[in-house]
C-alpha cells in the first residue's frame, strides 16, 4: 500500500513550456500588499465610487423582469441586443455600416479580447511590436501565444521652461520604430489613451503607425478600452478609421472602464469579419459565454447613451469631466510635494517622478528589483499608500531604465484623494523638519 502511494505522487514536471517565465506577476504581490496594509490604495485600476444610477438599474431591471432566460445562456459570441446597439454606436462612431453578428464580439472584459487575438492571430515566431511602457499582459500573453514581443519605447522629451512634463512629451522615435518592423511582424499592439502613462496618441502619431502597418502588411490591435476618458478637449482618434486600416485592426473595449463596472467584466471586440471569425473560434473554444445578465445591462447602458449622445448629461462626457478635475487635483497635490506629475492627457492613470523621495528609500545597487518596486512597497508598508511602480510596465530588460516613477489611478472618491493628499503632505513635512 506504502509502495503504491509513493508510486502515485507525480514526479514529472507539470508545467506547459508555454509558462515558463511568466508564472510571476505584479498583481498579485501588489493587491496583497494593499490589502494586507491599511493603505489609501491608488494602487490599481479601477473606481472606488458606483457606476451611474442608469446602469445599475438597468442590471436590476435585468435580474428581476419576467424573462428569466436572461438567467440562462445567451448567443455564444454575444447578447443579441448588446451587438446590435454595439454595432450601431460604433458604427456612428466609425462612419460605416456595421453588421451585429460579424463585426462585433462580446469578450469577458477586454482582457479576454485580447487573449482571443493572440491567440487567432500570433503563430510560433510570429513578432508582435509592443509600444513601452504598456499594458502589463500584452507580453505574457504573446509569449503563450507562442509569439515574440518586441518592444519599441515612448522616449521622454524634457518639456520646456521648467513646465511639467505632459504624456504628449513621451513620444515614439520614427526611426526606431521603422526598424522594429520585419518579415516575422504579424500585428503591433495599440493603446491609446495608454495606461500607464495617460498619452493620446496624435493623428500624425496613428498615421506614422498606420502607414507603417499597411506597408508591411500587419495587423494592429487596438486597445481602446479609455476611449471616452480624454481631457483638456482633446480628441480620441480611431487608428481604424485611418486610410487602409479598417481591414488589418480589431478595436477593443470595455465596459468596466466606459461605465465604471470593472467587476462586471464584459468587454467587446469590433472589427472586420476577416478577423473577427478567427476570434469567434477562440472564444467558442474557451469561455465560450459571458453572463447574460450584464451584457443585458450594459446593452442599456449604450442605448441611454445613444440617446444622450454628445449631450451635457451623457455619461461619456460627464465621467470625462469629473475626472479631469480629480487629475488636475491630485496634479497640484503632487506637485506641492515634490513628486513631479506627468500630465496625463487620457485615462485615469498618473504617472509621478519619485526621484526627490529617493533618500528615504535608499538604493540597493546590486539588487534585482527595481528601484521604483522597492520605492512602492516601501510606500505601502512605512506610510500605507498604494501606487504601481512604472517599471511594471516595461519588459525585464528596460525595466532598469525607468525606474524613478509611480503610477497613481485617481477615479477615486475625493475623500479617497483627500487621504492620499495628507499623507503625502505629511511626508514632506517629516522630510523638511528633522
Ligand atoms: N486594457 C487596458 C489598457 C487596461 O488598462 C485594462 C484594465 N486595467 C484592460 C485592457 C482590461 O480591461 P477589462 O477589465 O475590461 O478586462
Amino acid at each position: 500500500f506504502l509502495s503504491l502511494s509513493l508510486q502515485a505522487k507525480m514526479s514529472r514536471p507539470v508545467q506547459a513550456r508555454r509558462l515558463e517565465g511568466i508564472d510571476k506577476n505584479i498583481w498579485v504581490e501588489f493587491v496583497k500588499l494593499a490589502a494586507t496594509y491599511s493603505t489609501v490604495n491608488l494602487g490599481q485600476g479601477f473606481p472606488d465610487f458606483p457606476p451611474p444610477d442608469f446602469l445599475k438599474e438597468a442590471f436590476v431591471r435585468a435580474l428581476s423582469r419576467e424573462n428569466h432566460m436572461l438567467h440562462q445562456y445567451t448567443r455564444a459570441f454575444g447578447h443579441p441586443p448588446l451587438v446590435k446597439i454595439l454595432a450601431q454606436f460604433f458604427g456612428k462612431l466609425l462612419g460605416r455600416d456595421l453588421d451585429p453578428m460579424t463585426n462585433v464580439m462580446v469578450t469577458v472584459g477586454a482582457y479576454q479580447a485580447l487573449f482571443c487575438c493572440f491567440q487567432a492571430f500570433v503563430d510560433e515566431g510570429d513578432e508582435v511590436i509592443i509600444i513601452e511602457p504598456f499594458f502589463d499582459c500584452y507580453e505574457p500573453m504573446v509569449k503563450m501565444a507562442g509569439g515574440m514581443p518586441v518592444f519599441v519605447p515612448l522616449r521622454p522629451k524634457a518639456p520646456k521652461d521648467g513646465k511639467l512634463m505632459s504624456s504628449a512629451d513621451w513620444q515614439l522615435d520614427p526611426a526606431e520604430l521603422a526598424s522594429k518592423f520585419s518579415e516575422r511582424t504579424k500585428a503591433i499592439v495599440l493603446n491609446s489613451p495608454n495606461n500607464p502613462l495617460g498619452k493620446v496618441f496624435s493623428r500624425g502619431e496613428l498615421e506614422l503607425i498606420a502607414d507603417l502597418c499597411v506597408k508591411h502588411d500587419i495587423l494592429c490591435i487596438s486597445d481602446e478600452v479609455y476611449e471616452w476618458l480624454v481631457y483638456d478637449g482633446k480628441e480620441h482618434i480611431r487608428i481604424a478609421s485611418l486610410q487602409g486600416m479598417w481591414d488589418r485592426t480589431v478595436i477593443i473595449g470595455s465596459a468596466g472602464k466606459t461605465f465604471s463596472a470593472t467587476g462586471w467584466k464584459v468587454g467587446w471586440t469590433v472589427g472586420p469579419n476577416r478577423l473577427l471569425q478567427h476570434l469567434r473560434t477562440v472564444h467558442q473554444n474557451s469561455v465560450y459565454h459571458c453572463a447574460t445578465v450584464a451584457q443585458e445591462a450594459v446593452a442599456q447602458g449604450f442605448q441611454r447613451e445613444l440617446e444622450h449622445y454628445g449631450k451635457p448629461d451623457s455619461y461619456f462626457v460627464q465621467l470625462p469631466k469629473e475626472l479631469q478635475e480629480k487629475r488636475d487635483w491630485l496634479v497640484q497635490s503632487l506637485d506641492a510635494v515634490g513628486m513631479k506629475p506627468i500630465i496625463p492627457e487620457g485615462t485615469y492613470f498618473l504617472v509621478a517622478d519619485i526621484s526627490e523621495f529617493k533618500s528615504d528609500v535608499p538604493d540597493v545597487p546590486d539588487s534585482d528589483e527595481p528601484y521604483d518596486s522597492r520605492f512602492a512597497k516601501w510606500m505601502v508598508k512605512n506610510k500605507g499608500l498604494a501606487a504601481i511602480p512604472l517599471s511594471a510596465f516595461y519588459c525585464e530588460s528596460h525595466k532598469n531604465n525607468y525606474n524613478h516613477f509611480i503610477r497613481f489611478c485617481f477615479a477615486k472618491e475625493e475623500a479617497t484623494l483627500k487621504a492620499a493628499n495628507d499623507i503625502l503632505q505629511k511626508w514632506k513635512r517629516e522630510k523638511t523638519s528633522p
